[in-house]
């Protein structure tokens, strides 16, 4: 079972099994309830949230020890947006009730989820090691659901004072807490009486905050005879808050994915980078032999190394290629760059009419050192678009390196023109542009028959 689904169950296992729970929702359906149930509760969900996350995460569940930003991102907004969702319905049914006690029919706003104080505990758990961020899933977890209800107590007395009335906050101590609290304390007009603390709350306090409605009722004023907040005043507001919060919602989730996307492409990079250093590294070692036996070769057989400087791809451009290649076949970045086989790549340079029998010169002297040519592309034909011998070898050992040969007039047209015409292709769209395309590829081909073929080069293949 995946991390996800596990902690799921577990959480509603404890809850529907919690006889804590269960006396809370009696109270609520029996009416017999005030801010300090909604507390409660949400202590209560809080608690059991830490717990679960105490039972069942650990360092070993994580590559490198770390959770990742995708995975801490699935976890916090699942098990913290379950809470939300639970504790801000159970708050705002019993701000109905408070409501309908104090005379006031009126229905009551969900708080918004505060996304952003999630998105903050997302980036701090997968900045560091589990074993530093571990804390981070106890506490702020508690505290993170105590607010829940601290903003749906906001949400409705800003609701209530936007329909003209006097709403009152309440910030009640449990009475050994700390000064601080102590200091907040009171009953406060909303919202000029309000101290910009009072919905705040350090770790471990348990302290609370209410809202009691105040002020003139629904109905009509007995001077002008104007109906005051109409139920269908009200419901309009209403509409207009949800529909706000709705689009509010949709806009977060949107930038929630281009970060993630981003995260992604941050962790891809730095995973590709790294195979890449390795590879090169790799090839580094055995290099310096494979280049001194190739140039012996071509003196040997008289021919002419060329571009040796650039034998070793850049860790650069290996990076890019790995990342192209394993999102072109839809493979893992450790399958691509095991794929790569032209890190290492030389280019020997033999006149037409050595040419054949050179191949085989170099073939012979291969075989007396223990290489082998494993991969043969012979496109030495009219109409290719490209034309060259393009080989891999094993040096013996399984170290793949890339041997192409050329004539001096196909290693011309390849960095020539063909060069260009290539760059010019790559960036089109093969479906939208696929007449500019069939132009290049068309122009590359003439420029390509320029070529002339090596006699024998049949026999290579
Ligand atoms: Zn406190």
């Amino acid at each position: 079972m995946d991390i996800i689904s596990k902690l799921r169950d577990e959480f509603n296992n404890k809850y529907t099994n919690s006889s804590k729970i269960k006396n809370l929702v009696e109270k609520l359906e029996n009416g017999d309830v005030e801010y300090g149930q909604a507390h409660e509760f949400a202590i209560e969900l809080g608690e059991m949230l830490a717990n679960v996350f105490k039972e069942n995460l650990s360092v070993d569940m994580f590559p490198d020890g770390k959770i990742s930003y995708g995975i801490a991102d699935k976890i916090l907004n699942e098990t913290l947006g379950k809470n939300y969702d639970l504790i801000s319905d159970y708050s705002r049914d019993i701000q109905t009730i408070i409501n309908k006690k104090a005379g006031f029919n009126i229905k009551c706003v969900r708080a918004e989820k505060n996304q952003s104080r999630i998105d903050n505990m997302v980036k701090k758990v997968s900045d560091d090691n589990f074993e530093n961020v571990q804390w981070m899933f106890d506490e702020p977890v508690k505290n993170f659901s105590q607010s829940i209800v601290d903003d749906t107590v906001k949400a409705n007395a800003d609701f209530q004072y936007k329909l003209g009335m006097q709403p009152k906050i309440i910030r009640k101590s449990t009475g050994h807490c700390c000064d601080w609290c102590e200091a907040l304390v009171g009953e406060y007009d909303y919202p000029y009486e309000v101290p910009p603390d009072v919905y705040r709350r350090h770790r471990f306090c348990r302290c609370t905050v209410e809202h009691r409605p105040g002020g003139k009722k629904v109905g009509t004023n007995i001077h002008t005879k104007k109906i005051m907040n109409s139920q269908e005043d009200i419901d309009e507001r209403i509409r207009r808050y949800e529909k706000e919060i709705k689009e509010n919602e949709i806009t977060r989730e949107k930038r929630k994915s281009e970060r993630i996307k981003k995260s992604e492409e941050f962790e891809n990079n730095k995973k590709a980078t790294h195979l890449a250093s390795k590879r090169i590294q790799e090839l580094n070692e055995v290099e310096p032999s494979i280049t001194s036996n190739l140039k012996e070769i071509s003196k040997k057989t008289n021919g002419k190394m060329v571009g040796l400087e650039y034998r070793l791809k850049s860790k650069e451009s290996l990076t890019r290629k790995i990342l192209s290649d394993a999102k072109e076949a839809d493979i893992s970045l450790e399958s691509a760059s095991k794929n790569i086989k032209d890190i290492l790549r030389y280019t020997i340079v033999y006149d037409e009419k050595d040419f054949v029998k050179s191949y085989f010169d170099v073939i012979d002297d291969f075989n007396k050192k223990g290489y082998n040519t494993i991969r043969i592309k012979n496109t030495f034909k009219d109409g290719q678009v490209y034309k060259g011998v393009n080989t891999i070898v094993d040096d013996g050992n399984g170290n793949l390196f890339e041997l192409q040969y050329h004539t001096p007039k196909s290693i011309e047209v390849k960095e020539g023109g063909l060069h260009t015409l290539y760059e010019q292709q790559r960036i089109l769209d093969k479906i939208k542009d696929i007449d500019e395309y069939n132009k290049l590829k068309n122009d590359m081909i003439e420029l390509s028959n320029t070529i002339p073929i090596p006699d024998g080069i049949e026999r290579i293949k």
